[in-house]
C-alpha cells in the first residue's frame, strides 16, 4: 500500500514539475551593442531613434511570449527588428570588411535541449539569425560558414538579398576612415582619436591596439528570453568589426563565447571585443560559475565581465537571464544599448552607465 502511495506521489510531483507554468515569469532582455556611448556624444534625435528601435524589438519579442510562443521564437522576433534597422551593426547596417563587403555572423541556442546553430561570414541572408536557426533545426551541424551557409539558407527558403542590401552610407564612410588610418574598428566609433602606436621592435602596428584607437562601440545585437514553459534561449547577430580582414570571425557565432543557453543556469548574449570574448569563453563561463559554484546570474556575470574581462583588457558587456526571470545587464564600457520586458509588460530601456543596473 505504502509503495502505491509513494508511486502516486512521485507521479504527481513529476506531473507538476513538467507542467509548471512560468507565465508570470516570462522575460525578454535585449542589447544593441556596448561601447563609448555617452551623453556627450549623443544627440536627442539619435537617442530617440535608438530608444524607439529597442522598444519595437522588446514589444515584438514580448508579444510572441505573451501569446504562448517559445523563447526561441521570441529571440528571433526581437533580433529581426534590430537586424532590419540600420542603427545596429547586424543585418541592414552591418559594418564593412576591408574588402568593402558585409560579412555577417549569428548564433542561437536553446536552454532546454542545448541545441545550437550558427552561421559565419554570410553575405546574402537578409536575417542572419534565421540562418542560425535553420542550421540548428534543419541540419545536423552547429556552425556553417561562408558560401555554403549562404547556399544552405537559400535551400531552406530563407529570404535572400543581393549583398548591396546591406550597404549604408554611414558604415561605408566609417570603412573609408578606418582604411585611411589603417584601423580595424568596432562599430559606431566616435571621433575620440588617439595616436596609433607601432611596436618599436617590429615596426608593425599592434592589432589589438588598432582595434581600440578610436572611441569604441560594439553594435552587435542580442536577445535572451524565458518563455511560459520555463525554457531559456539566447541569440546574437553582428556584422563584426569595420575593416576586419577577410575571413575574420568574432565571438557572436561561437557557442560559449558570444552566446550560450542552458535551462539549468542561464541564457547569455554578449557584445564587445570578440577576440577577448572568444579567449575568455565568456557566455559559458557565466553559466559554469552558476553551475559549479552556485553563483547567482548577476554575480556570475559580474565576475566575468567586471573582473576577469577587465583584467584581460576585454571591453564589452552581456545580457543574461536565469529561469526565475533574474536579469543581469552588465558592461565594462561607457554604455550599452539595453532593455528588458517582464511578464506584466513592464519594460525599461537604458543606454548610459549612470542608468540603474538591473
Ligand atoms: N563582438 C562582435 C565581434 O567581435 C563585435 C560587437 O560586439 O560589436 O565581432
Amino acid at each position: 500500500m505504502k509503495t502505491i502511495y509513494s508511486f502516486i506521489f512521485c507521479c504527481f510531483i513529476a506531473h507538476t514539475s513538467f507542467s509548471q507554468d512560468f507565465s508570470d515569469k516570462i522575460t525578454l532582455v535585449i542589447h544593441g551593442g556596448a561601447g563609448t556611448i555617452t551623453r556627450a556624444n549623443m544627440t536627442a534625435e539619435k537617442e530617440k531613434a535608438y530608444r524607439e528601435a529597442l522598444n519595437l524589438a522588446l514589444q515584438n519579442g514580448y508579444s510572441v511570449l505573451k501569446q504562448g510562443g517559445t523563447s526561441l521564437q521570441a529571440v528571433e522576433a526581437a533580433i529581426m527588428v534590430m537586424e532590419n534597422s540600420p542603427l545596429f551593426n547586424a543585418g541592414k547596417g552591418a559594418v564593412f570588411t576591408n574588402e568593402g563587403k558585409n560579412e555577417l555572423d549569428a548564433s542561437i541556442m536553446e536552454g532546454k535541449t542545448l541545441k545550437a546553430g550558427a552561421i559565419a561570414g554570410v553575405t546574402t541572408i537578409k536575417n542572419p539569425i534565421r540562418g542560425a536557426i535553420a542550421v540548428m533545426e534543419k541540419s545536423p551541424h552547429v556552425l556553417m560558414a561562408g558560401k555554403g551557409a549562404d547556399l544552405f539558407a537559400k535551400e531552406q527558403g530563407l529570404e535572400i538579398v543581393d549583398p548591396s542590401y546591406f550597404y549604408t552610407e554611414a558604415r561605408y564612410k566609417a570603412l573609408q576612415e578606418a582604411k585611411k588610418e589603417e584601423k580595424i574598428e568596432l562599430d559606431h566609433s566616435e571621433n575620440t582619436k588617439k595616436e596609433i602606436r607601432k611596436n618599436p621592435k617590429t615596426g608593425f602596428i599592434n592589432v589589438e591596439e588598432l582595434i581600440f584607437t578610436e572611441g569604441k562601440k560594439f553594435g552587435t545585437v542580442g536577445c535572451v528570453a524565458l518563455d511560459k514553459f520555463g525554457n531559456l534561449a539566447a541569440g546574437t547577430s553582428t556584422g563584426g568589426m569595420t575593416n576586419k580582414r577577410y575571413g575574420r570571425v568574432g565571438d557572436a557565432p561561437i557557442i560559449g563565447a558570444g552566446t550560450y543557453a542552458n535551462n539549468e543556469t542561464c541564457a547569455v548574449s554578449a557584445t564587445g571585443h570578440g577576440e577577448f570574448f572568444i579567449r575568455s569563453v565568456v557566455a559559458y563561463d557565466i553559466s559554469a560559475l552558476m553551475e559549479y559554484k552556485g553563483l547567482s546570474v548577476k554575480d556570475a556575470a559580474n565576475e566575468v565581465v567586471m573582473k576577469k574581462l577587465v583584467q584581460r583588457g576585454g571591453e564589452g558587456g552581456v545580457i543574461a537571464l536565469d529561469r526565475n526571470g533574474n536579469i543581469a545587464m552588465l558592461f565594462n564600457s561607457e554604455g550599452m544599448y539595453r532593455g528588458y520586458i517582464k511578464g506584466d509588460g513592464k519594460s525599461e530601456i537604458m543606454i548610459y552607465k549612470d542608468e540603474a543596473d538591473k
